[in-house]
């Protein structure tokens, strides 16, 4: 278990204290397993790395996404995929691949995101928004798919 990892579990478990829910064995799976892959996960395949019934998956993904701990990812197909909120996993963005679906996570080199920020801020002031952050997906075919 890596250190991000622990401070995850930290987080999640004071995250769900906070909304009077508690850091079960199952949640702490969910956890792990969306950690452990790095990538936005599907439901499917979150039921296969944590075995539980339905009903209680899509629950306990409930309760972490109220928390805050866990965000649904928006994919190319109708299948929602979860991943930990970039609280516990840090900034990010997503590459989509439009033949299959694919979903995997990139990180931007901070320059990038620093002059996206500068470009950005601007067009939010404008429109009277004051910029926290943003989302961006890169949209494009992936090595199987090319
Ligand atoms: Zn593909
Ligand atoms: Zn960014």
């Amino acid at each position: 278990v890596t250190r991000a990892t622990t401070d995850a579990h930290q987080l999640a478990g004071e995250r769900l204290r906070a909304i009077d829910q508690r850091y079960t064995a199952s949640r702490r799976a969910l956890v792990e397993a969306l950690a452990r892959a790095a990538r936005p996960v599907s439901v499917p395949e979150l039921q296969r790395a944590v075995p539980t019934a339905t009903s209680s998956l899509y629950r306990n993904l409930g309760v972490l996404e109220e928390g805050g701990v866990v965000v649904r990812v928006a994919t190319m197909g109708d299948t929602g995929c979860y991943e930990l909120s970039e609280d516990l996993a840090g900034h990010h963005h997503h590459l989509l691949c439009s033949g299959c679906g694919a979903v995997e996570d990139v990180v931007v080199p901070e320059a990038v995101e620093r002059s996206l920020d500068r470009a950005l801020g601007p067009i939010a002031r404008r429109a009277g928004y004051a910029l926290e952050h943003h989302r961006l997906d890169l949209i494009g075919r992936c090595r199987t798919c090319r």
